[in-house]
């Protein structure tokens, strides 16, 4: 069967795929980045597994993958196959596309960002499945998002499209690591709460998942931290609806794990600021931690269209 490599490297480990064209997993594989031993030992265990995926693409399906797919965090550029900059993973200005189009032998290989790529799979493939507009956000350690339009991700001129993490709500607020204060993810990721309702409680190990627990359990202090929260990332959304107009807003990463305890007030509080707006559908995304793995195995594929129609 043919199929397409598709490889998301994250700060400790990677997740990979063999993915046919109708986007469903033929093979799945996970391994440590390690490092630990180094940017040059990262870059070699990736050149490492992509050939190793590709050896078990032929022993599988009896023919070599078309193409790959790589998904990777911090700054890329896409357009020339260029990793640019990871602070985790310690590279610069990294050629990696060239490196793995050369150790699969001339394989076409995408080189995307892991946060779009995970948003072009839940558009594509998840919970925006048959949605053209939509905005893909992730509550993590910090919050980022990615843009979607007629079925791709817009990434902007310079490769920041979407970083709704960075969109001040609440002027003057706290200090984030952009230097700017106030940006949406100083007050709505999931580092943010579990901050707060770790200050709250006196546990330093207290997070947002035992945030979310204390509030469904009618805990005052939790829904206070868990609304202001909610208040914030619904300010941020509102502020996209305006801007963007997307039909759906698909929410994913550690806060969105809390399901209703999130979506209901979340929902409620968006609907209270829309004036004009239509109201987008806010829902869960679906592909949890596979969705940039996916999304970079559509790349490969997207590439593959590209070449035929070109
Ligand atoms: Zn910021």
């Amino acid at each position: 069967m043919k199929h397409v490599i598709a490889l998301d490297v994250g700060g400790t480990g990677m997740k990979a795929a063999l993915l046919a064209q109708d986007g469903s997993v033929l093979f799945e594989a996970r391994r440590p980045t390690g490092r630990e031993h180094g940017t040059d030992a990262v870059v070699a265990a990736i050149l490492d597994f992509a050939a190793d995926l590709a050896d078990e693409g032929r022993t599988r399906h009896g023919c070599a993958p078309l193409a790959a797919g790589v998904a990777v965090p911090g700054t890329i550029d896409e357009k020339n196959g260029i990793a640019v900059f990871s602070a985790n993973l310690g590279w610069r200005d990294l050629p990696l596309r060239k490196l793995l189009g050369e150790r699969l032998g001339g394989l076409p290989v995408a080189l995307g960002h892991d946060v779009r790529s995970g948003g072009l799979a839940e558009g594509r493939i998840g919970a925006g499945r048959g949605v053209d507009r939509f905005l893909f956000i992730a509550l993590g350690t910090g919050i980022a998002g990615a843009i979607g339009i007629g079925g791709r991700i817009e990434a902007g001129a310079h490769g920041y499209g979407g970083e709704i993490g960075h969109v001040v709500v609440r002027p003057g607020g706290p200090l984030c690591g952009c230097g700017a204060h106030g940006c949406l993810e100083t007050l709505a990721s999931a580092s943010a709460v579990s901050r707060a309702w770790a200050t709250a409680t006196g546990d330093p190990d207290a997070d947002a998942a035992a945030c979310a627990v204390a509030v469904e359990n009618g805990d005052g202090r939790a829904a206070e931290i868990w609304q202001n929260a909610v208040d914030a990332l619904a300010d941020g959304i509102v502020l996209a609806q305006s801007l963007l107009d997307p039909s759906t807003v698909i929410v994913g990463g550690g806060l969105a794990e809390a399901g209703d305890t999130l979506f209901t007030p979340l929902r409620k509080a968006v609907s209270e600021r829309l004036t004009f707006q239509m109201p987008p559908e806010v829902v869960p995304a679906m592909l949890r931690d596979t969705a940039a793995s996916l999304g970079a195995g559509l790349l490969a594929w997207d590439l593959l269209s590209m070449e035929v129609t070109a």
